[in-house]
């Protein structure tokens, strides 16, 4: 007998469940495209060249104390250089600011919504639908109510704009919390033009929603690669949320997530930032974000913030970096094309312009969850049941024997 045994059952989160199956096939032609981590041409994890660079300069410049403990608030060099490659400009006059280092973007979103949660009281807190899975666990968890607003029309594979406008104006209370993907929407890959952009603003605006940006993959993949940070743009990603600090009338937040621009996944790099309205609102806010993060984490890991912050403020390695970017996002954008062209030389039934449209690490393929095991079953290709793609585990290996699969399930 347990106090524990009247709990329900929760079943393993999808990715790691994937990943399990994936793991006891023994088809040598499996492939899995779960995560969002980027692999390379060979399906191999990429250390960045600029990572390499940059360990070597902390550990040349290590001493006895590279293992004490950082501030609560993190590795100052680190949080203030992220703020400044979000906000760019307008992250001065620092006073309004607040930022703090945290267990990545996880631990952003994470202590974002405490944060909220107990500073605002809101109704409820709107996720897009879909969203991360993550983000309706993270607000459940700090008893928040999880309500969705339209996002992805399945019908005709976009963006459902106008129901989305629709049900933030109507069905939202003031106060409430909105989550809203900084770029490269996780998982439809799929981000609203500069102008819808101004228009949810506005209805924020009007109807006093708290922005709260994700930014997981900003200054990696922008909306267009020809330009953006193939030109050292990193300006385009970050374009949604410098609009809403720029009209100046929204107070907001942003968790950050250096996981995948610099890949350094397992270090766990990330900022939370808080724009407020006056200098005196940054301070209580300070006050009451440090509070929480010594009860949560006491204090945030110190090696990957060194490594990130030597990158974001060497103007050499900063350009190494910019290069580091466009070589995963051209592969990415080249294995989109790739799976666009052997799907359309298979004559797969449908329509797939949408693989070439969608940006960022993934694809939404708007395939069913039948047609996902099937894709499993007879092809041994592992993704998850909402059909998203990780578009970064393709290469010239397997992107043929994916189509295929996909092929397959289609008829
Ligand atoms: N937010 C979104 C939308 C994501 O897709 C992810 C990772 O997949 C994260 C946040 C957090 O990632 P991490 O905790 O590794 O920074």
């Amino acid at each position: 007998e347990s106090l524990f045994s009247e709990l329900d059952d929760i079943p393993l989160d999808p990715h790691y469940a994937l990943k399990e199956d994936f793991s006891a096939d023994t088809s040598p032609s499996k492939v899995i495209l779960g995560s969002g981590i980027y692999r390379d041409k060979d399906g191999k994890p990429w250390v960045l060249p600029t990572v390499v660079e940059a360990e070597e300069i902390v550990k040349a410049s290590e001493d006895s104390g590279r293992y004490d403990y950082l501030p609560i608030p993190g590795y100052a060099p680190f949080y203030t250089a992220a703020r400044d490659l979000l906000f760019g400009a307008l992250s001065s006059p620092e006073e309004n600011f607040v930022s703090v280092q945290t267990i990545s973007g996880t631990g952003a979103n994470s202590l974002g919504a405490h944060f909220l949660s107990n500073a605002l009281k809101p109704s409820a807190v709107w996720l897009s639908n879909p969203s991360w899975v993550n983000h309706a666990n993270i607000w459940k968890s700090v008893g928040v109510a999880v309500r969705s607003y339209p996002y992805w029309n399945p019908e005709r594979k976009a963006l459902d704009f106008e129901d989305m406008i629709q049900t933030l104006t109507l069905e939202t209370t003031p106060g409430d919390v909105i989550v809203l993907h900084g770029c490269a929407h996780n998982p439809t890959g799929l981000d609203p033009t500069k102008d819808q952009w101004k228009m949810i603003a506005n209805v924020c605006e009007r109807r006093e929603l708290f922005p709260f940006f994700d930014c997981a993959y900003t200054q990696e993949l922008t909306r267009d690669n020809s330009q953006g940070f193939a030109s050292g743009n990193l300006d385009e990603d970050a374009w949604a949320l410098r609009h809403f600090a720029f009209r100046g009338s929204m107070e907001l937040a942003v968790a950050q997530s250096f996981s995948k621009n610099m890949g350094l996944y397992g270090e766990r790099v990330g900022a939370l930032h808080l724009l407020t309205g006056s200098p005196d609102a940054a301070g209580k806010v300070k006050g009451h974000i440090l509070r929480l993060q010594r009860g949560l984490i006491s204090q945030p890991p110190k090696r990957g913030a060194t490594i990130a912050a030597t990158i974001l403020k060497d103007t050499t390695l900063f350009q190494k970096w910019l290069a580091d970017l466009c070589e995963m996002s051209s592969r990415i954008k080249c294995m989109r094309q790739a799976l666009y062209d052997e799907l359309i030389s298979l004559g797969t039934p449908g329509n797939w312009d949408h693989i070439l449209t969608q940006i960022g690490m993934f694809s939404y393929t708007g395939l069913s969850p039948e047609q996902v095991s099937s894709m499993r079953n007879d092809g041994h290709v592992y993704i998850l049941s909402s059909g998203r793609i990780s578009v970064s585990g393709l290469n010239n290996a397997n992107v043929k024997h994916v189509a295929r699969a996909i092929d397959k399930a289609c008829r």
